[in-house]
């Protein structure tokens, strides 16, 4: 076979990116956007000794699971790998990437481990409570917003991803209506020149509250008054006909019915409600980017309308989200997932809790309404800051937080300070955990450690090491918090044998 020739092959399996994977005389090939099932014509782009990668031409016989994705621009965009795959297929795909990873590289046998079924989501779209568009212009000059073509940096169009709130459209087309009026333009990342960066927009799925934060290439926003104005409503004026949808006053309308209920818990307060304007406007800032870089936000904030944060719930716990704060991005999994950590930590108000890689204390916060004491650890100070004021808003006072890493903390704590620990919570990043980490938890003898987990590779890696050391994994659950994407995350929990 050479480049650009074509061929037909079935697809028999997908690999861990979700592409398809099919063989033709024995040679492997990798089809993007292939579905497992579908029988293809493909091109031949790339070839290598054992495998090859070869673009999708046409689907000629499609897979009982092959959906018509419901985004325009799905294959385009590339950030929902698996959108042309029905849901339930989806979820089943990524029990499956799991289970293998816990068998090939865990060597665990396939019954030696219960994993209850995936936790999907009901609604598998509008998921994410942030979006960061960027800013640009078409070949006709007009102003536009969306996303990065592949691996270029032309941007697409694309001001409805359907992960994302329905809001993000209504406050793109204020952004660009203000941009038109102050005429600023979009920046350019080649010659470094025009002020609109992106745009960074947040929600807070239980308050409603919404956070705008313009990242722009100078010191100055010029009219800022006016973006203001434009987005809270606050002159009064209507803005029907500037460019404001009728798809996206209905979306307002759903928006004050789902929301009620929320309301009725008393996590929302009136006072971010407003006609004329992006209903639940509680907070706009812009940053100052003005580096050569592919780093979204620049470092400095500055405070133009509200308190500087948005507030939001998961589960009881309170959280402020600033324009630079980490924030889960799927707050109705998260609840979910950290809820089954919770479960699996089996507290009984007396324990000594350990959170390593606990971020802004998310788990940690969860647990301490449990325990007699969290400690957290987090190697991003920022991070630690907004995990303490979590805590005292939350008025939460047995949860204590290190920064550092784990890693290097805990051995510290527990070799000098003889820290103990009844249970050991860990969320790593797709790395997995030090070997020093895992070490310090055998010499640590927790009754049971629950492992979170966003890449099962490592996951299968780590609980190897720990049931070698004498743990046995008690249960598993897979938990979707990325729906559309070849992302899952999983919790599991050991107990000492
Ligand atoms: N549960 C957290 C998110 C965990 S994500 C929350 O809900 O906020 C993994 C975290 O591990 C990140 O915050 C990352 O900054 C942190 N991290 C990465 N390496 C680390 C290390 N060696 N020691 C401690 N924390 C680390």
């Amino acid at each position: 076979m050479e480049k650009n020739q074509e061929f037909i092959v079935t697809i028999e399996d997908m690999n861990e990116d979700g592409a398809g994977v099919g063989k033709v005389d024995g040679y492997i090939w990798f089809v993007k956007d292939a579905v497992i099932g579908d029988v293809v014509r493909a091109k031949a782009m790339k070839i290598k000794k054992s495998y090859g990668f070869a673009r999708l031409m046409e689907v000629l016989e499609p897979s009982v699971s092959r959906v018509i994705p419901s985004c325009p621009v799905a294959r385009q965009c590339g950030g929902c790998q698996l959108q042309a795959m029905s849901y339930e297929e989806q979820l089943k795909f990524k029990e499956r990437k799991v289970m293998n990873n816990l068998v090939r590289i865990g060597k665990f046998a396939e019954d030696e481990i219960h994993m209850l079924p995936i936790m999907g989501m009901e609604e598998p779209w509008r998921y994410r409570n942030k979006a960061q568009f960027p800013f640009g212009k078409d070949k006709d000059g007009n102003v536009i917003a969306g996303f990065y073509a592949g691996r270029t940096h032309a941007i697409v169009e694309a001001e409805d991803c359907l992960l994302g709130v329905e809001e993000n459209r209504e406050i793109l087309d204020i952004v660009k209506q203000f941009m038109r009026e102050m005429k600023i333009e979009p920046y350019d990342e080649i010659s470094h020149k025009g002020l609109v960066r992106h745009v960074l927009i947040r929600k807070g799925f239980k308050t409603g509250e919404i956070m705008v934060c313009l990242v722009i290439n100078g010191k100055k926003l010029p009219g800022k008054e006016r973006l203001v104005e434009m987005l809270t409503g606050g002159d009064g004026k209507d803005r029907k006909g500037q460019g404001v949808s009728e798809q996206g006053t209905k979306g307002l309308e759903v928006k004050e019915q789902e929301t009620s209920e929320n309301e009725a818990k008393g996590y929302i307060s009136n006072r971010h409600v407003n006609r004329n304007g992006i209903k639940g406007m509680a907070s706009i800032s812009y940053s100052v980017n003005q580096e050569r870089t592919n780093v979204i936000m620049g470092k400095e904030i500055v405070n133009l309308y509200g308190p500087g944060f948005i507030t939001d719930y998961i589960g009881n716990v309170k959280y402020q989200i600033s324009p630079l704060s980490f924030y889960q991005v799927n707050p109705v999994q998260t609840e979910r997932l950290y809820g089954t950590a919770l479960e699996y930590a089996g507290l009984t108000g007396n324990e000594i809790v350990w959170d390593l890689y606990c971020g802004i204390g998310t788990i940690s916060l969860f647990l301490a309404q449990k325990a007699k004491k969290v400690y957290g650890v987090e190697i991003v100070p920022q991070a630690i800051e907004d995990a303490r004021r979590n805590a005292e808003i939350n008025g939460i006072d047995n949860a204590e937080f290190f920064v550092g890493k784990a890693e290097e903390v805990l051995p510290e704590q527990f070799e000098k300070n003889h820290v103990q620990a009844d249970v050991i919570v860990v969320d790593p990043p797709r790395k997995g955990c030090d070997a020093v980490c895992l070490d310090t938890i055998l010499k640590m003898r927790p009754e049971r450690v629950v492992y979170v987990s966003c890449d099962s590779a490592t996951l299968a890696r780590d609980l190897r090491y720990l049931a070698d050391g004498g743990y046995v994994v008690e249960r598993g659950r897979c938990c979707d918090m990325f729906p559309g994407t070849v992302h899952c995350e999983v919790c599991v929990e050991l107990c000492r044998k």
